[in-house]
């Protein structure tokens, strides 16, 4: 009888995948640092990095 100490099986967890999410900056689905918008200026409060359509400024 020999005891066997096997290791684990590979439980991961999570294997590190990019998440894409929904961007409140250009209103699309995209990985986090590829938003279209960045580096846009509104049009509407005149601030960087998100769309007119998608503007905190805008009243709808
Ligand atoms: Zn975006
Ligand atoms: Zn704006």
């Amino acid at each position: 009888m020999v005891p066997v100490h096997a290791p684990a099986p590979a439980t991961s967890k999570t294997s590190r995948q990019l998440q894409q999410f929904n961007c409140k900056n250009c209103g699309a689905k995209h990985y986090a640092r590829s938003c279209p918008a960045l580096g846009r200026h509104c049009h509407i409060c005149k601030a960087k990095h998100h769309y007119a359509r998608m503007c905190p400024q805008k009243n709808s």
